[in-house]
């Protein structure tokens, strides 16, 4: 079976993938970390307040005025400093905290741990650098903070309450690096979701694409001679190009999927082959209902009226030839006798359908 992409399948992909690289990535997730921050500065500027650390208070103030104003800004534009900004920011206010006032005993500076996979969810993929910079800096700041001995904390923590910040930093670091991952897969799952969409439809015509319906016949049994295929061409569509420009065809090209989307029962399926070349399967549709349904589908084609756009006098008319075979399991053979009768059609005359 034929199973190579086409160009315009290609060139769909590729607009994809580079819509991706454009879109808000980790927008969503910035905002939710500025939040974050939000709450845990005032969380812990509460508990410091009652422990009377009141220079960590004062520097917590001022930290809750920057992430304000950075969650501000990730509300205002998508701006890739912000989330840089936010995640350095954090770092710097964990390891102040710990370096010179309290020490790594509550264990603040493991903060740096789950900012490296929050770092992965809001930074787009695209600025690795950016990315880079900031795991590097969590990594040294926290060997650093670990490893230094040049100053000594200000305030000493009982050691109940010590305990406690830990038990509360090692909780919410969990909850930061599941949560992070949970919003980086779940993207990803989103992202391959949308991917897979794009892979399998027809862009001018959201069709189903070649490769779809051929992976979609591949899937239906062909035990009874009860499934056939409709090959439909438009006839003389280089002419609709040529007399009245390629956005002309493009819209007959549109309509016509139309009158082919309406023509499909449920459960059959209808796809763009390429160019003004069309695909029905049709399900449980023996040779005579198929030939008759094709008839039919030629008579609705040929009553069309296209308007041109600007030219609403000017009304474009368009038919096809249809070419009808039974289903079997060799498909290829399958279409290609379909592809053999709308031939067929065309010689006698186009306009019609005929079964081989
Ligand atoms: P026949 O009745 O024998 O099928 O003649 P035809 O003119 O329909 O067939 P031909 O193969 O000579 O021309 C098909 C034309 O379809 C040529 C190509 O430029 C045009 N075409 C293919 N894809 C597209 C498209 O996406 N948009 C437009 N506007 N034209 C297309
Ligand atoms: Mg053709
Ligand atoms: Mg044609």
């Amino acid at each position: 079976m034929n199973k190579l992409i086409s160009v315009e399948e290609i060139r769909t992909m590729l607009q994809y993938l580079k819509a991706v690289g454009n879109t808000d990535y980790g927008v969503r997730e910035t905002r939710l970390l500025g939040l974050c921050l939000l709450i845990a500065t005032l969380s812990f500027g509460f508990i410091f307040y009652q422990l009377g650390f009141t220079a960590i208070v004062q520097m917590d103030c001022v930290y809750f005025l920057l992430y304000m104003g950075l969650l501000y800004g990730s509300l205002k534009s998508d701006s890739r400093i912000i989330n840089e900004l936010m995640l350095l920011s954090s770092l710097s206010q964990v390891l102040i905290i710990t370096i010179f006032f309290i020490g790594t005993g509550p264990g603040l500076h493991l903060y740096s741990i789950g900012m490296i996979p929050t770092a992965y969810v809001v930074i787009d993929p695209h600025y690795t650098k950016q990315r880079m910079r900031v795991i590097s800096c969590c990594i040294i700041g926290l060997v650093f903070a670990e490893t230094q001995t040049f100053f000594s904390p200000i305030y000493t923590i009982a050691e109940n309450i010590q305990y406690i910040l830990k038990a509360s930093v090692t909780f919410s670091v969990s909850f930061m690096v599941f949560g992070f991952y949970y919003l980086f897969f779940n993207d990803i799952e989103r992202q391959s979701n949308m991917l897979k969409h794009l892979s399998e439809i027809d862009e001018l015509t959201q069709l189903a694409n070649r490769r779809h319906f051929m992976n979609v016949l591949d899937n239906v049994s062909c035990s009874s001679k009860q499934h056939s295929l409709l090959f439909i061409d438009l006839d003389h569509f280089k002419l609709i190009n040529d007399n009245y420009g390629h956005i002309v065809g493009d819209d007959v090209l549109i309509d016509a999927s139309r009158v082919l989307r309406d023509f499909c029962s449920d459960g059959e399926i209808v796809a763009r082959l390429g160019g003004e070349e069309f695909a029905i399967l049709l399900i449980n549709n023996p040779r005579q209902s198929a030939i008759a349904r094709a008839t039919s589908l030629c008579k609705s084609i040929e009553t069309r009226q296209v308007p041109i756009k600007g030219k609403s006098e000017v009304l474009v008319s368009y038919t096809a030839s249809i070419g009808v075979s039974n289903l079997t399991n060799d498909i290829n053979h399958s279409l290609s006798l379909a592809d053999d009768a709308m031939y067929l059609a065309k010689q006698q005359g186009r306009n019609q359908a005929i079964f081989l």
